[in-house]
């Protein structure tokens, strides 16, 4: 009788052994840094307790580090954030997902997001709202095709806006085609965006729609060398910033945030509602190029919008 105990005993052990190296096995390919073993049906970490175990798991995944351990992950997360990669279309990677691709993209399920669209009529004409005051100059020529824009670099740090007391400085410009923002409900061929920064949570963006008409100046200088894919086109020429603006400066102003990820509610937005013209083969042929790069309005959650008029 003892002697069947016994044997019943080693058998147990046995059978636990192989249970203990099966799990091992199939964990070790999902994680090699993870040893875990299942005792008594929970599973359990060599290294450190379950709660270590599934950190560990959570930092791992590549497209996004949410769930419990978000605080653990976010520099693990953020360190790989521009390599995280996202698109204008529809889909996994597209506007709906991108807070869910990667921990420092989570503004972007942000309540003061952008574009907006703007109804006119609902705009508050503010008279204290300060009119936009640019010491633009000139600016050699950088142009890049991000993947997701084409846009100049400004290399001359003497570009400026004053808008109130406060000095924004010229970083790039940049266009998305159609238009992000909407204007009742209206989308326009083409948008522009300047972007300036007063401080890392200050910035402006000035945009400025365009409307089919006459050849534009600047494209019909560059369009030509827009690179059609990723890359970047350099001349040595500058050319005047000023003129890329309309000559009236009357302006739709809200606070949101970039449009791209991060998306990062630092943007205090100025949508001029002048706007400038191009040709139909520019705007054709630059459309190509942008590759529907527009995110959809983003709801105005209890948001004003004011507008300046310049007399
Ligand atoms: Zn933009």
């Amino acid at each position: 009788m003892t002697q069947k105990i016994r044997l019943i005993s080693i058998a147990i052990a046995l059978l636990s052994m192989v249970a203990c190296t099966n799990t091992n096995s199939s964990s070790e390919k999902a994680n090699e840094q993870e040893t875990c073993c299942d005792k008594d049906g929970k599973k359990e970490c060599n290294k450190g307790s379950k709660k270590d175990c599934d950190k560990e798991k959570a930092c791992d995944s590549k497209k996004s580090c949410d769930k419990d351990s978000k605080k653990d992950c976010e520099k693990s997360c953020k360190k790989d954030s521009k390599k995280v990669s996202w698109s204008h279309q529809s889909g996994e990677t597209g506007p709906e997902n991108w807070a869910k691709l990667c921990d420092s993209f989570s503004d972007c399920a942000g309540k003061v997001q952008s574009p907006i669209n703007i109804e006119s009529g609902n705009a508050t004409v503010t008279a204290s709202l300060p009119a936009l005051k640019f010491s633009y100059g000139t600016s050699k020529v950088n142009i890049v095709n991000n993947g997701h824009t084409v846009q100049f670099n400004i290399d001359n740090p003497n570009n400026n806006v004053m808008i109130g007391d406060k000095n924004y400085q010229l970083l790039q410009f940049h266009y998305h085609a159609l238009s992000e923002h909407t204007i009742n409900g209206k989308h326009f061929p083409l948008e522009v965006h300047f972007v300036h920064k007063h401080s890392d949570s200050d910035f402006a963006v000035i945009g400025v729609m365009f409307e089919e008409g006459k050849e534009n100046a600047l494209l019909k200088q560059y369009l030509k060398d827009f690179p059609k894919e990723k890359g970047t086109f350099g001349a040595d020429k500058t050319f005047g910033l000023l003129k890329q603006l309309p000559e009236n400066k009357s302006y739709y102003h809200y606070n949101g945030s970039l449009t791209t990820p991060p998306c990062s509610e630092v943007v205090n937005w100025y949508v001029l509602n002048h706007t400038l013209e191009a040709s139909k083969e520019q705007l054709a042929a630059f459309s190509k190029i942008l590759h529907n790069n527009y995110r959809p309005v983003m709801p105005l959650n209890g948001r004003k919008v004011e507008a300046y008029i310049q007399k």
